[in-house]
């Protein structure tokens, strides 16, 4: 998420800070700040919206020519994306100053700590603890209360801080999120990544978790937790700014989807309670709300929709709560049937798709309780919906959705499993076995990446293939729907997502020599079914391709090509088992030779109905 430059050298710092803060802007965008060391104090100028409008109102004010200083252009997490929320955060004496990347899961009992202690907070942000703990640590060198700081704050952190006191000083420290050292001479950089400061220098060293580093305008040293020397492995950067935007990725779509391990931990962090039980503590609903409850409707378009798909299952499965699916555009012509017992869920990536607006706000007005999935903090659907359920997949650039996808499933899962335990619908066991598949997500993700040189083999197989079905039965079929959009979204093929055991009633008949048939089956329920659906497009000349889990030695007597992704709960595993498809349309795009970043006549966000 975000970006964070620092710098410490002999040149005016704002001339470096803003044109870095505009290399990351890709990170992050919804409000900018920067922060200049002095020795009389430091000097904050911060706005809402993107560079450009911090960059107007630098212009307006008498800035100091100091040569320490950080600058942060954010995505929130915490709290709205106003002027006040932007970072640098202060401390109460105004001589300390922070910029933050990630998320600090303990920061609401750090703050009544903090507020026990007299001390005053000017944001909603998680971030803002850092500083007035830093203050607390006055007596100490700032890099030993970074130190300090680090050890107490839990979840993902890279913070830059600086201090009056040692205005020569910038610190930086790091866990979870990304923090680089730009090494230059006579002058050092501090970034979340390189493009901020290839400009300037290609000497770099990467800061490893759990490390505090401080630089000077001539040195740069890293040291542990405990304050033991590291060395600095220095590394020299070779991509030009282009590449290194995109972090050595040939696109973002492809670097957005090997982010996902790290978009899933991140929308799991902070959601499970000491025991490991699932609490969304932000959800603002109470399980009275949800125990009320008599019926389940969720709307949304494009990929959301068949995260929406996914979650019909889940909440059904879990909480046996009848639950019913639009895609928005049609829910409200349809004269839906909706009460205030009726719970809608609106999902939307931008926070900001006018169907899906339309669909909630219909809903409010029948009194129905609203719940919001979105990745944009304080989006229109967050802030209209009752609750909201933040996906921290960061911004995503790739116009075709990917690790914005794959979290929601994720956060839809977390939901359900909330509303199961509100409703006592589920036992302890199976809530445990669900949650602890959850959690494996990540590392799980990052081994079906691994298997990218194969499906890439496969699609160069395939790039001259005109006709494609996705097919899967239960929690399958949304992610063989998912398949087919991504493959006609991005490498403009026919491709068709249906219901496997639906193919014998009409669509069987286009199957012919030629056809690449892509079947998903993971759900234990209807595995067996999808084989036998598989065996009658094999039947008919289709070419098949499957995905199944690893271990499942029955998928290879049926498919022509098999990927086998790690073994997870039912409907969990549809987080796996989408990433092959990803990839499959990601590599069959390239081969045909498209800008799957930009595809054609497709927008981010649809702000049209
Ligand atoms: N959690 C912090 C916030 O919401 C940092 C977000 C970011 O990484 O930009 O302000």
């Amino acid at each position: 998420m975000c970006g964070i430059v620092g710098y410490v050298g002999s040149r005016s710092a704002l001339d470096l800070l803003v044109p870095g803060l505009e290399r990351l802007e890709y990170r992050g965008y919804d409000s900018a700040g920067v922060a200049l060391a002095e020795p009389e104090g430091i000097r904050i100028v911060r706005k809402a919206g993107r560079i450009a409008d911090l960059e107007r109102v630098l212009q307006g004010e008498p800035m100091p020519a100091a040569t320490v200083g950080m600058g942060h252009t954010r995505w929130a997490t915490h709290g709205a994306p106003t002027t006040s929320n932007a970072h640098p955060h202060r401390d109460c004496t105004g001589r300390v100053a922070v910029v933050h990347n990630g998320i600090i899961e303990n920061w609401a009992e750090l703050k009544a700590e903090l507020v026990g202690n007299g001390h005053v907070f000017a944001s909603d942000t998680d971030t803002e603890v850092v500083a007035h703990l830093v203050e607390e640590l006055a007596d100490l060198p700032l890099e030993e209360a970074v130190r300090q700081v680090m050890r107490r704050a839990e979840g993902a952190l890279a913070l830059v801080v600086i201090r009056a006191d040692e205005p020569d000083v910038v610190v930086g420290a790091r866990r979870g999120s990304p923090l680089v050292v730009g090494l230059g001479e006579g002058e050092n950089f501090l970034a979340s990544d390189i493009p901020a400061f290839l400009a300037y220098t290609r000497r770099m060293a990467v800061l490893e978790d759990d490390r505090v580093v401080r630089l000077d305008a001539d040195t740069a040293t890293i040291t542990d937790l405990d304050g033991n020397p590291v060395a600095v492995q220095e590394r020299h950067v070779e991509w030009d700014l282009e590449a290194a935007e995109k972090g050595g990725y040939p696109t973002f779509m492809l670097k957005e989807i090997y982010e996902q391990p790290q978009a899933i931990a991140d929308t799991l962090r902070g959601r499970f309670d000491q025991a490991g039980r699932v609490r969304l503590r932000e959800l603002e609903l109470s399980d009275d709300v949800l125990r009320a409850v008599d019926k389940v409707f969720v709307v949304a378009c494009g990929t959301s929709y068949h995260a929406a798909m996914m979650a019909k299952y889940a909440i059904e499965r879990w909480t046996r709560l009848p639950t019913e699916i639009d895609i928005a555009s049609e829910f409200r012509y349809r004269d839906p049937v909706l009460d205030d017992r009726t719970l809608v869920i609106g999902i939307s990536q931008s926070g900001e798709t006018a169907d899906t607006l339309a669909a909630i706000r219909y809903a409010k007005a029948q009194g129905s309780v609203v719940v919001g999935v979105s990745n944009v903090v304080d989006s229109s659907l967050a802030r209209e919906a009752d609750a909201v359920l933040y996906t921290r997949a960061g911004p995503e650039i790739g116009v075709a959705a990917t690790k914005t996808f794959t979290t929601q499933l994720v956060a839809l899962q977390l939901f359900g499993l909330h509303l199961a335990r509100a409703r006592g619908s589920l036992d302890d066991g199976a809530i445990e076995l669900l949650t602890s598949g959850i959690r494996a997500l990540p590392d799980q993700v990052r081994r079906v990446l691994e298997l990218d040189g194969e499906i890439a083999e496969m699609a160069s197989r395939w790039a001259g293939t005109r006709d494609f079905f996705f097919l899967g039965r239960s929690g399958d079929f949304p992610v063989a729907m998912e398949g087919a959009l991504k493959l006609k979204e991005i490498a403009y093929v026919r491709a068709e997502g249906y219901p496997a055991g639906e193919m014998k009633h009409g669509p069987i008949a286009l199957i012919e020599p030629g056809v690449v048939v892509v079947g998903v089956a993971t759900d234990s329920h209807v595995r067996q079914k999808t084989f036998a659906n598989m065996e009658e497009m094999r039947a008919r000349g289709g070419e098949i391709f499957m995905v199944v889990e690893e271990g499942d030695e029955a998928a290879r007597k049926v498919a022509d090509h098999a990927i086998a992704v790690p073994a997870a709960p039912d409907l969990v595993c549809t987080v796996t088992a989408v990433v092959p498809l990803q990839l499959l349309a990601y590599h069959i795009a390239t081969e045909r030779g498209f800008d799957v970043d930009k595809p054609r006549n497709l927008a981010k966000t649809v702000t049209v109905e």
